[in-house]
């Protein structure tokens, strides 16, 4: 890296661990330096020294309508000309909320929060509030953002910084979660029958240790798990929401979840997250309930005019338009690696997708981690010099927005064809 973004990053790293504002930002899965963003509009961002590249990271889900979409943008504007942040009701707030129930008629009430890390910590707290029971299940490689009790086989970030459990996690709380490996439901069903499990929280489709698609029995099976041992089923949706399907993951698998955490693509490339859910429950939270939780930037103006602008634009057609794409982008570079006899695994769902240098489908994240990480790198960076961005990491999944054309999708094959060809070494 030269120029002004290896500049700005000598500055980054006096100021900041590791010289970024979240860990995989800084390249560590890769090696390598960090490019300096300077903007975006559409399908491309562009450097702080003027190189392009097509993006499929997205800001890691959210830009589901791509970069800085004029309509999104009027909303902000129009939004932020009546002032920024009030800590009062708003209807904008309403509005979102409806537009949010609208699609998923399973969250029959929720609760506005900044970050998807806010939002599957407070989902557990009415969890273990109201089933008097403080267990969590999890799965190996799902992660649910940073609060304590999730640092535990967290995924991506956590495996690409090989640190499996962060220090400063009391034993005492981390005990307090069990991990089951993703699509094992007779794993799963042992935890159960030996703790007293408040909630099993999952990502519907993992895409925090790379994309890792559920069995068609593994959600099904979790409900009637959860049914049977008493426990809640949360669904993580913080990055398949609005993403694998247009009502997200009760829509794609027909599971109803008893709570449903959101984030990323609610919130239109602003800090939005939400969780919510059965009206038993979520009467629980106060001030309607007991359970305690809180934001003073809650619910904020110009990030629900953003999420509100970003749910109107994305109609089914839309979506169901994206995914095609999707599925377009995918096949094509299945394509290519067996074209050219390279182990590969690619998938997708909705406009998510990811891929694993490996032969045979990735099922668990034990098995993601049998993939060629070392050919990812080669192939990351032999990717970006072609001006195609992924993510910087084998464990994270990858996006397609409404604003990557058909055209968008052709050139890329072709680019990481030839990222595929240099990475053969
Ligand atoms: C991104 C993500 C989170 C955390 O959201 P933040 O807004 O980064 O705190 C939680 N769960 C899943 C499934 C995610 O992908």
């Amino acid at each position: 890296m030269t120029g002004r973004s290896h500049e700005v990053m000598e500055r980054a790293r006096a100021l900041f661990p590791g010289g970024v504002s979240s860990p995989v930002r800084a390249f560590r899965g890769v090696g390598g330096e960090p490019f300096v963003v300077d903007r975006g509009a559409g399908s491309r961002i562009w450097d702080v020294d003027g190189r392009e590249y097509i993006d499929y990271v997205l800001s890691w889900g959210p830009l589901v309508l791509g970069h800085a979409p004029p309509i999104v943008l009027d909303a902000l504007e129009q939004t932020m000309a009546r002032g920024t942040s009030f800590g009062i009701p708003t209807a904008l707030e309403v509005e979102l909320g409806e537009l949010i129930v609208a699609r998923m008629p399973h969250v029959e009430m929720l609760r506005f929060v900044s970050s998807g890390t806010e939002a599957t910590m407070s989902a557990i707290r009415v969890a273990r509030a109201v089933t008097h029971r403080d267990v969590i299940l999890k799965f190996d490689g799902c992660y649910h953002g940073h609060a304590d009790s999730f640092l535990v086989r967290a995924g991506s970030g956590v495996a690409t910084l090989g640190l499996p459990n962060s220090p400063g996690v009391p034993d005492a709380l981390a005990a307090l979660t069990v991990v089951a490996p993703f699509n094992d439901l007779s794993s799963t069903e042992s935890l159960l029958a030996s703790h007293d499990v408040a909630a099993i929280i999952v990502e519907p489709v993992v895409g925090n240790s790379g994309f890792i698609a559920p069995d068609p029995a593994f959600l099904p099976g979790l409900r009637a798990l959860a049914d049977r041992f008493g426990a809640l089923l949360i669904f993580d949706e913080v990055m398949t929401g609005f993403r694998v399907a247009y009502g997200g993951a009760r829509e794609r698998f027909d599971v109803v979840p008893d709570l449903t955490t959101l984030g990323k693509v609610i919130g239109g490339g602003l800090p939005v997250a939400a969780y919510g859910g059965r009206r038993d429950l979520m009467e629980c939270v106060a001030p309607a309930g007991p359970v305690y939780q809180a934001g003073t930037l809650s619910g904020n103006p110009l990030a629900m005019a953003a999420g509100i602008a970003t749910l109107t634009a994305l109609t089914p057609a839309l979506h169901d338009r994206i995914a095609a794409r999707t599925a377009r982008l995918v096949q094509g570079l299945r394509e290519c690696a067996a074209r050219r006899g390279i182990p590969f695994t690619a998938d997708a769902a909705g406009s998510m997708w990811g891929f694993f240098f490996r032969a045979e489908p990735v099922r668990s994240f034990a098995e993601a981690k049998t993939s060629d990480v070392e050919r990812f790198r080669r192939f990351f960076h032999a990717a970006l010099e072609r001006g195609v961005y992924l993510a910087p990491s084998a464990f994270e999944a990858a996006f397609v927005s409404a604003a990557h054309s058909d055209a968008d999708v052709d050139e890329t094959l072709d680019r990481l064809d030839a990222a595929l060809e240099a990475s053969d070494a």
